[in-house]
């Protein structure tokens, strides 16, 4: 295990361990092609053929984007419960424990504190491998309080989606987490301060509907599935041939809705390149030394376990 679940402990970037067995190989899914993990690790959980980008882990979206991989992790203390006894082909409470041991997270949704480019800022990262990075009422409170302690720091604050949606098995709970993150990014704004959204592969349903497009800048990964109901059913319900690049974020982008397409490997300049443009006091900005060091010291090794 490489993370470690301990309060307001900062990790540094030598402290990712890479868990990667030894002549794995991956079948691409955007190329169809066998890669070889290391090279996609090598290269940020891209394919080094096609360029189609793997899901990141949040704590790897973290370690990617934060100077030196550095951060502190907050709102630990949030654990999930089932409210509804909730039971499918398994009990909710069960595969509640079944994704903790997985993912070594409580929820779907990680808050961190660091710097990006030398400005400090709030994060809240969804992982998908968490039940699809659904969002209950764990992954909206969090969502919120992160919102909530950028305005009261004065800090930007960006949020980095990779989710299904809500969380059926919260139900109602679950749907109100759409409403209760709105709101905490609208009162965000009042502030003043500067929300950028990052759209990974896929950002859709109850969690676009709700924070994921209030941001004050919409970023998001090439080709992630960027929507609300998925093609198929939107296929099905209007019995049409849909677009070619249909929910693509390139295809949405040019519809409006994404403001910027940025590779993997650009994304940790590009936030950083924002926050420095929509600073309301350059004067408090972060000396450049400081900022060229931490963009070239972070060789950003990533896990390449299997996606999800
Ligand atoms: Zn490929």
């Amino acid at each position: 295990m490489w993370f470690k679940k301990r309060k307001g402990i900062q990790r540094p970037a030598t402290g990712m361990k890479i868990e990667m067995p030894d002549g794995m190989w991956l079948k691409c899914p955007g190329c169809g092609e066998l890669v070889y993990r290391r090279e996609v690790q090598d290269n940020l959980k891209v394919c080094p053929k096609c360029n189609y980008h793997f899901k990141l882990t949040a704590p790897e979206r973290c370690h990617l984007i934060f100077d030196n991989g550095e951060y502190t992790e907050v709102d630990t203390e949030l654990y999930p419960t089932d409210p509804l006894k909730f039971v499918d082909s398994k009990k909710y409470r069960d595969r509640l424990k079944e994704h903790q041991a997985k993912t070594n997270m409580a929820d779907a949704v990680l808050n961190a504190r660091g710097k990006i480019g030398g400005w400090s800022v709030m994060v809240s990262v969804m992982d998908f491998r968490f039940m699809g990075g659904s969002m209950g009422s764990v992954v909206g409170e969090k969502v919120t309080r992160a919102f909530e302690r950028a305005g009261k720091e004065n800090i930007p604050m960006i949020t980095i989606a990779s989710t299904g949606g809500a969380r059926m098995q919260e139900g109602m709970l679950s749907l109100m987490q759409m409403a209760k993150t709105s709101q905490a990014a609208a009162r965000f704004g009042l502030t003043g301060n500067l929300f950028v959204s990052v759209l990974a592969d896929p950002s859709t349903a109850g969690v676009m509907a709700s924070f994921a497009m209030l941001g004050d800048i919409i970023v998001a990964e090439p080709k992630a599935l960027v929507g609300f109901a998925g093609p198929r059913v939107i296929k099905e319900t209007i019995g049409e041939e849909l677009p070619e690049g249909f929910q693509s974020a390139e295809f949405v982008q040019e519809h409006g809705f994404i403001d910027i397409v940025v590779e993997r490997k650009h994304l940790k300049q590009v936030l950083g390149d924002l926050l420095t443009f929509f600073a309301p006091d350059k004067s408090t900005a972060p000396d450049e030394t400081a900022q060229e060091a931490a963009s070239t010291a972070q060789e950003a090794h990533v896990t390449t376990k299997a996606d999800d």
